[in-house]
C-alpha cells in the first residue's frame, strides 16, 4: 500500500468513527446515559490487517471477527505491533466446536456462545492455552437458532455451565435483532436476562447489541457494548 492510499484510508476510517460516535452520543444525551458506559467494538471482519493497525492508531481499543482462520491471522499480522498490547479482540461469530479450542488460544471475549459443546470446549482449550477467556451468552431473540443464540429459557444453565470452568469467565449476554424486528422491542428482554446472571455473578455486566443499522436502539435499552461494522469501515458488499 502506497502512502497516499494509507493516507486516504486513515482518513475514511477516522470520518467513519466520528460519525459512529457522534450517533452514540446522540442517543446516549436522547436517553440521559454516559457515553463512557459504552464499549465499540469496530468489527473488521472482510477487512484487512492494515485496517485494524490503522484503527488502533485511532485509537480503537476494541475489534470484533467473525471467522476463526480471518481472525487468528489478523491477530499474528498485529502482533508486536504498536498498540497491539492494547486491543482486546471480540468473537462474534457462530463458532464451530472443532475450531473453539483455537478461538480460545486469542479471543479475549467471546459473544457467541450458544451451547453446551462449546463451552466445553473453549474451557478445554483456554486451559491448553494457559488464558481465562471471557464469555457471553449469546440469546435467541425469535426463538429460530438457525443464525446462533440460544432460547431464552436456556440461558440460566448456559451461564452455570460457562460459570463452572475456572478457564472461563461469564460476563454477561449478547444478542443480534431477529431480521425484520423492531429492535427496542426485540433487546427489552436483554437487562433482565443479564441481571439475572448479575445477581449470582458480578462480572456479568455485559450487554452486547447493536450493529450499524440499530445502535440507538441497543443504547436505548442499556447496551454496554456495541458491534459496529459497516458504518466505521463501509459496506462489506462493495469491497473485495
Ligand atoms: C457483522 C456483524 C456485526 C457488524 O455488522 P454491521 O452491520 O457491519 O455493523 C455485528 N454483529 C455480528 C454478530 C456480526 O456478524
Amino acid at each position: 500500500m502506497s502512502v497516499d492510499a494509507s493516507g486516504d484510508r486513515r482518513a475514511e476510517l477516522a470520518a467513519g468513527l466520528a460519525a459512529v460516535r457522534a450517533r452514540i452520543e446522540a442517543a446516549c444525551a436522547a436517553c440521559g446515559r454516559d457515553p463512557g458506559e459504552l464499549t465499540l467494538v469496530v468489527v473488521t471482519k472482510t477487512y484487512p490487517a492494515s485496517d485494524v493497525a490503522l484503527l488502533t492508531d485511532l485509537g480503537v481499543h476494541d475489534v470484533g471477527e467473525n471467522r476463526d482462520q480471518e481472525a487468528a491471522a489478523k491477530v499474528a499480522a498485529l502482533a508486536g505491533t504498536p498498540g497491539a498490547g492494547r486491543l482486546t479482540w471480540h468473537f462474534i461469530g457462530q463458532v464451530q466446536t472443532n475450531k473453539a479450542r483455537h478461538v480460545a488460544r486469542y479471543a479475549d471475549l467471546v459473544h457467541s456462545v450458544d451451547r453446551p459443546a462449546l463451552v466445553d470446549a473453549l474451557a478445554k482449550g483456554a486451559r491448553a492455552a494457559g488464558r481465562r477467556v471471557g464469555c457471553l451468552v449469546q440469546v435467541s431473540l425469535d426463538g429460530d437458532p438457525s443464525r446462533g443464540g440460544t432460547p431464552v429459557e436456556d440461558v440460566p444453565a448456559l451461564a452455570g455451565a460457562i460459570a463452572g470452568y475456572p478457564d472461563l469467565e461469564l460476563r454477561g449476554v449478547m444478542a443480534v435483532a431477529p431480521l425484520g424486528a423492531d429492535p427496542l422491542q426485540a433487546f427489552a428482554v436483554l437487562p433482565r436476562l443479564r441481571d439475572r446472571l448479575r445477581s449470582d455473578h458480578p462480572r456479568a455486566e455485559v450487554i452486547s447489541a447493536g450493529m450499524s443499522a440499530d445502535l440507538e436502539a441497543a443504547v436505548t435499552v442499556g447496551a454496554t457494548h456495541l458491534r459496529v461494522g459497516s458504518a466505521v469501515l463501509g459496506s462489506r458488499s462493495r469491497h473485495g
